[in-house]
């Protein structure tokens, strides 16, 4: 006799602690069941067939089901299927996957530290800032400045970096040594007449007051991603990082590139510090890496750290950090699989190319929309800002949730996009495979969603 088919919503809602769900909401709702994905396509368990315009969390970069990552991953796990690298040992795949990433990251980074996803790489590039000051004399350099509206994990210290309020205050964070600067958000807050490279400056400058508020002896790093993720895809107003980095060199403060959504490839080139000349003493990366196939991210140190992390040796004993899937040999496996999809498939120069004309088409497609007041982003990253009314600047009454109203009808209507609530956007970063005749049905079906639910609202 075949088994009884299992309810399988009942049992997930009996059973799991969803990530950043809203209990009362799910429990109305239930649960969407993904089952299946082929390129940009997914299916779920309602028989629903969907684009999928975020790439999951941003980071499925050459799409679902790729029987060369498939076959990697299986061959890796039958030759060896974990072993650490604590104490000095190691597996073929992370050195093979070490050598090619130090060849490929911005700013000749010397050294790779491999961990399980974004939030352990940043928490991780945090300790070693308190350790290479530890060493260099100056242990009481070790607050960290990240901005606000940025995300950075959800980690004790990463959720302290995270500048978005919902990540702080149910949970008493941040934790003490974490100091937050303002955004670079042009749109939000840039002063009537003031210009892109002003706005910069004055961005620049509340970040030296703040580093002077402090004690520029006490601050240690500075944290940021090239373009702003999940607090709303912001891109860096005209000048911002060069008028930043004058400030980071200027008082020692060592500069921390969050690459985790846009590096390999999301803006059409390999990482994002290209785009902007970030000049970056560590990076982190994760996600894209193995487009999410397998849960693992690189973080990188420049020469100059490492020649001072080696002499800790002498004082400290061995480094004292890491973790039990650190360089795991699938997850190294699976990375290189995905770089060599990058490369054959020439996803870096596609990425370009698309993710143009995906911008080019949404800013023709809503150029006189009365409701979308911006079309942001760079590369196959772009965010769409709707507003009640776009002259004069009215946001949506909050009480509306346009955005999450959007993304809903995009569901219903076979297409998953990401509401960004707290800036009213929705944000698409679909995987790098995506053709234009793909980008064209993102368009079309967006656009549709965004009538629907505005003639729903009688607007
Ligand atoms: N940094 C950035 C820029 C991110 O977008 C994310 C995840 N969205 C993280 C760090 C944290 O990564 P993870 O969820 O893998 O811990």
């Amino acid at each position: 006799m075949p088994a009884e088919p299992k309810n399988l919503k009942q049992i997930d809602a009996d059973s799991i602690l969803h990530p950043s769900t809203n209990a009362n909401e799910f429990a109305k709702t239930g649960s969407r069941i993904i089952q299946s994905g082929k390129g940009i396509y997914l299916e779920d368990t309602d028989g629903n067939r969907l684009i999928d315009a975020v790439a999951g969390l941003w980071c499925v970069n050459v799409g679902y089901g790729r029987p060369e990552i498939a076959n990697a991953m299986h061959k890796a796990a039958t030759d060896l299927s974990y072993y650490h690298t604590f104490t000095g040992m190691s597996n073929v795949p992370q050195i093979e996957l070490a050598e090619r990433l130090l060849a490929i990251a911005p700013n000749n980074m010397s050294k790779v530290f491999f961990a399980s996803g974004g939030s352990d790489g940043n928490d991780s590039l945090m300790k070693i800032v308190w350790y290479y000051h530890n060493l260099i004399g100056k242990p009481e350099k070790r607050k960290i400045i990240s901005r606000w509206q940025s995300y950075h994990g959800t980690s004790i210290a990463t959720a302290s970096l995270t500048g978005l309020p919902s990540f702080h205050k149910d949970f008493n964070l941040p934790i003490e040594g974490v100091l937050h600067t303002e955004s670079p958000d042009y749109f939000r807050h840039g002063k009537p007449g003031e210009s892109e490279l002003d706005f910069s400056k004055r961005r620049a400058a509340e970040l030296e007051a703040l580093i002077l508020q402090h004690g520029p002896e006490t601050v240690g790093a500075f944290i940021a991603e090239p373009v702003m993720g999940a607090g709303g895809v912001i891109t860096p107003p005209e000048g911002y990082f060069a008028e930043i980095q004058k400030v980071t060199k200027k008082y020692d403060i060592l500069f921390i590139a969050d690459e985790v959504v846009c590096g390999y490839g999301r803006l059409g080139t390999w990482f994002g510090s290209e785009v902007y000349d970030i000049k970056p003493d560590m990076i982190t990366t994760a996600k894209a890496l193995t487009s999410g196939y397998f849960p693992f991210s690189a973080s990188f140190i420049t020469e100059q750290i490492w020649d001072v992390i080696k002499q800790g040796s002498a004082k400290y004993g061995s480094f004292a950090h890491g973790y039990t899937y650190a360089g795991h040999p699938i997850g190294a496996a699976v990375a290189m699989a995905n770089l060599d999809i990058i490369e054959n498939d020439g996803l870096i120069a596609q990425s370009a190319d698309v993710g143009q004309y995906f911008h080019t088409q949404l800013n023709q497609r809503f150029a006189n929309d009365p409701f979308v007041a911006q079309v942001r982003g760079q590369g196959m990253l772009a965010a769409v800002q709707l507003m009640q009314d776009k002259d004069s600047k009215t946001f949506f009454d909050p009480a509306i949730k346009i955005a999450p109203s959007v993304t809903v009808k995009c569901y219903q209507n076979g297409l998953i996009a990401r509401p960004l609530p707290s800036v009213d956007s929705v944000a698409f970063s679909p995987p790098l495979v995506t053709s234009k005749a793909q980008v064209d049905d993102i368009v079309n079906i967006f656009e549709a969603s965004v009538r629907d639910v505005m003639q729903q609202h009688g607007l």
